[in-house]
């Protein structure tokens, strides 16, 4: 998702209390930021923020933060969060790339990529947010018992992900090729903006959790 350049978005985000400004500063001490012991669950690539935003309404005693790396697209979370604040979201634009300069080990409960960019070519598989490059950064800011939950009706994006799981040292917790169909995992499934789009056009959703494999290696 890249939305036109809007004019005035990296100011009127620059200055949004809704997002955590040098979030670096931070590394080490996100439960100090939160005044509370609860659990951090990050979505990245969250685009204009719907699923964290439910996910936030429902779970009080969870924060959140959504990671987005385009502001024209961080805004339209910033303008909903206006209209209805949650003291427990709250944004960071920066890419995925430098998670470890703003986490430190185990600080991160739970990881959601919804819907992640597919990057088609051969030459990008890199730059997929489920690829064994990305789970190694991901190994560095999970909790020991820390979890990563994928969703996409990407198909060819979810085998290579599968893929991926175990040379990366990850373990499958449970996989579904038809999320809406699957009466156990989509209990209490939050949609996403994507995952309501292509749904409605009768595209079979994706889902996998995986975890570390600390013992395998
Ligand atoms: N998660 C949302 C959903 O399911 O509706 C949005 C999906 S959209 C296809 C993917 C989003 O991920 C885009 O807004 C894109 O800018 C963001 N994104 C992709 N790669 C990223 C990265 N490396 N770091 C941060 N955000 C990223």
């Amino acid at each position: 998702m890249r939305l036109r350049n809007i004019t005035g978005a990296d100011e009127i985000i620059a200055n949004s209390e809704f997002v955590i400004a040098g979030p670096s500063e931070h590394k080490g001490h996100w439960k100090e930021y939160w005044h509370n012991e609860n659990e951090l669950h990050i979505e990245i690539g969250m685009g204009k923020g719907k699923f964290l935003m439910e996910m936030a309404r429902l779970n009080s005693d969870i924060n959140y933060l959504g990671i987005e790396r385009y502001s024209s697209v961080l805004l339209r979370a910033v303008q909903k969060m206006e209209q209805a604040p949650l003291p427990n979201l709250r944004f960071l634009l920066m890419d995925a790339r430098e998670l470890t300069a703003v986490f430190a080990m185990g600080e991160v409960d739970r990881i959601y990529l919804n819907f992640s960019d597919p990057w088609p070519k051969d030459r990008h598989t890199k730059r997929r947010l489920p690829s064994r490059q990305f789970l190694q950064i991901f190994d560095q800011v999970l909790t020991e018992k820390g979890r990563l939950e994928f969703k996409t009706d990407n198909r060819p994006l979810f085998d290579f992900a599968m893929e991926e799981i175990e040379p990366a040292g990850w373990k499958l917790a449970a996989a579904t090729y038809d999320l809406h169909q699957d009466e156990e995992l989509s209990r209490g499934n939050v949609m996403t903006e994507y995952e309501e789009k292509f749904s409605a056009l009768g595209h079979p959703i994706c889902k996998y959790m995986i975890y570390r494999d600390k013992e395998g290696r």
